[in-house]
C-alpha cells in the first residue's frame, strides 16, 4: 500500500486490496460482541469501498454500522496487507457528521474541549454539584449516578471530578536543578479526574532532577472529536497545539504524555488528519520527534529504572493491560512493564493486548451496550490473575476497565504506571 499522505484514504484502493482472508475476524472487538459480517473489518472495508464508488448511500443504517467500530486497530495488527480499517472509518465519520450532524451533548462536550477556561469552569461547577447527582467512590476516583438517566444508569461507574485540576494546582515552571527540562501534556482525564497521575509524574521528575514545564496553554488533543467525526474541533485544537509546541520546542528535551490515546493522537493521528494540508502535515511530522509516552521517555532517557531498583519491593501483585493506542499504535509495551517490575511482581493476564472496549464517546453513550459487552472478558481476565492492581498508561482504558470491573464485582484497583512508580519512589 502507498503511504503517501494524499493516498492514505483511498477507500476503493484499500477495499480492492482486501483479500478476504478473514484473519481480522477473530480479533475484531465489535465482531466478538456483534457477530455479523457487516460489523467486521472486511465488512467495513467492503462497504467503504462501495460508498466510495457511489454504490452505497450513507444512510442511517450505514451510519449505524460505521459507528460500531471500536477503532482498536486489532485488525490492522493481524492483516497481511496492514489495511488501515480504523483510519478509513475515522475518515468516513466526518462525512457522517456532515450529513447527520453531531448530537447536542457531544457538541457541548467538544465545545468545552476547545476552550480551556470553559472546561475549567464546567468541571469546577461539576465538582461543586457532583455529590447531588452522584455517589462518590473517592478511593477509585469514580462515581455512580443516583438516578437512572437516559444515558447514565445507576450501575454505570464514571470518573469523579477533583476540586482543582492538575494544571491549576502547580506553577507552570518547576525547577528541579536546571540541568534538564521536559514539558508535560497531561490529557483531559488526567487534568480533571485522575490528577494523581500528573502529581506522580512531578514527583518522578523531581527525583530525577529534571525540570518540568506544565505547558498550561495546551488544549485537548481532540481524540474524542476525531473519533466522532467533528473535524472542525480537530482542526482548531491540533493547529493550536502544534503552534504552541513549536513555541517552546527548542527549550525542552521532550513533551511527555502519560496517556496512550493523547500521545497517539498528537504523534500519529495529527499527521493522518493533515494528509490534505501539506504545510500542517509537515509541521505535525516535525513536532512528533519531541513527543513520547511518559514511561517510554523515562525508560530510555533517564536512570529511573536503576533508581527504582534501589528502592523497596512492594508485596502487591500487578497486572498490565496494553492500551490499543500504546502497544498497537506506538509499539510501547515493554517500557511500562520494565519500570513497574522493579518494585512490584507482575502477573500477566491471559490476553493483555485485547481491547478493553472503551471505543470513544459514541460507544460510551449511544452504543454503550457494545462497550459493556466488550468489557466483560477483560474484567474476567484481570480477576483471574489475582492481582491487587491493574495498570495501563491510559485513562480511557481506566474509565472503561473500572466500569467493567465494577459490573463484574472485581475488587482489583486501577492505577496508571506513573502512580505506581511514584509510590515506589516514596518508600
Ligand atoms: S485481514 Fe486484511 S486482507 Fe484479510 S480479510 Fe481482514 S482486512 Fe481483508
Ligand atoms: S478497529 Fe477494532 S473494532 Fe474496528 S474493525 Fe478493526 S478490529 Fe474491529
Amino acid at each position: 500500500m502507498s503511504v503517501k499522505p494524499e493516498d492514505i484514504f483511498n477507500f476503493s484502493e484499500i477495499s480492492d486490496a482486501c483479500v478476504k482472508c478473514g484473519k481480522c475476524i477473530p480479533v475484531c472487538t465489535i465482531h466478538n460482541v456483534n457477530p455479523d459480517e457487516v460489523t467486521s473489518p472486511r465488512g467495513f472495508i467492503d462497504l467503504l469501498g462501495a460508498y466510495h464508488k457511489g454504490k452505497l448511500e450513507l444512510d442511517k443504517n450505514a451510519k449505524d454500522i460505521f459507528e460500531s467500530c471500536f477503532l482498536c486497530t486489532n485488525c490492522v495488527d493481524v492483516c497481511p496487507k496492514a489495511l488501515p480499517t480504523d483510519m478509513i472509518i475515522e475518515q468516513v465519520r466526518s462525512d457522517i457528521a456532515k450529513k447527520f450532524g453531531i448530537a447536542w451533548y457531544k457538541k457541548a462536550f467538544f465545545l468545552l474541549l476547545r476552550h480551556r477556561w470553559l472546561n475549567d469552569l464546567a468541571f469546577k461547577l461539576g465538582w461543586t454539584f457532583q455529590t447531588c447527582g452522584f455517589k462518590i467512590k473517592a478511593e477509585i476516583d469514580s462515581m455512580n449516578s443516583r438516578l437512572n438517566l437516559p444515558m447514565i444508569k445507576t450501575d454505570r461507574l464514571l470518573p469523579s471530578l477533583r476540586k482543582t485540576s492538575f494544571l491549576n494546582s502547580h506553577e507552570e515552571n518547576i525547577n528541579n536543578g536546571g540541568k534538564r527540562k521536559v514539558a508535560i501534556f497531561i490529557g483531559c482525564l488526567g487534568n480533571y479526574n485522575y490528577v494523581d497521575i500528573g502529581n506522580g509524574l512531578l514527583e518522578i521528575l523531581k527525583a530525577l532532577e529534571i525540570d518540568a514545564f506544565l505547558a498550561k496553554d495546551q488544549k485537548c488533543c481532540s481524540a474524542p472529536a476525531y473519533f466522532t467525526g467533528d473535524f472542525d474541533t480537530v482542526d482548531a485544537n491540533a493547529k493550536h497545539n502544534i503552534k504552541y509546541f513549536e513555541s517552546f520546542g527548542d527549550d525542552i528535551e521532550a513533551i511527555i504524555v502519560p496517556e496512550a490515546t493523547c500521545s497517539a493522537m498528537l504523534k500519529i493521528d495529527y499527521e493522518h488528519y493533515f494528509h490534505d494540508q501539506p504545510e500542517w502535515y509537515e509541521r505535525a511530522k516535525k513536532i512528533k520527534s519531541k513527543i513520547f509516552m511518559a514511561t517510554e521517555w523515562l525508560q530510555h532517557h533517564t536512570h529511573l529504572e536503576h533508581l527504582l531498583a534501589s528502592k523497596k519491593k512492594d508485596v502487591k501483585i500487578v497486572t498490565y493491560h496494553d492500551p490499543c493506542h500504546a502497544r498497537k499504535m506506538q509499539g510501547i509495551y515493554q517500557e511500562p512493564r520494565n519500570l513497574v517490575r522493579q518494585n512490584y511482581k507482575i502477573v500477566e493476564m491471559s490476553d493483555p493486548n485485547a481491547c478493553c472496549g472503551f471505543g470513544g464517546i459514541t460507544m460510551q453513550t449511544e452504543k454503550y451496550h457494545f462497550a459493556k459487552a466488550a468489557g466483560v472478558p477483560k474484567a474476567a481476565m484481570i480477576e483471574n490473575t489475582g492481582a491487587d492492581i491493574v495498570t495501563a498508561e491510559c485513562s480511557a482504558c481506566r474509565m472503561q476497565i473500572n466500569n467493567s470491573m465494577s459490573n463484574a464485582g472485581v475488587q482489583t484497583v486501577f492505577k496508571n504506571p506513573i502512580e505506581l512508580i511514584a509510590e515506589a519512589l516514596r518508600k
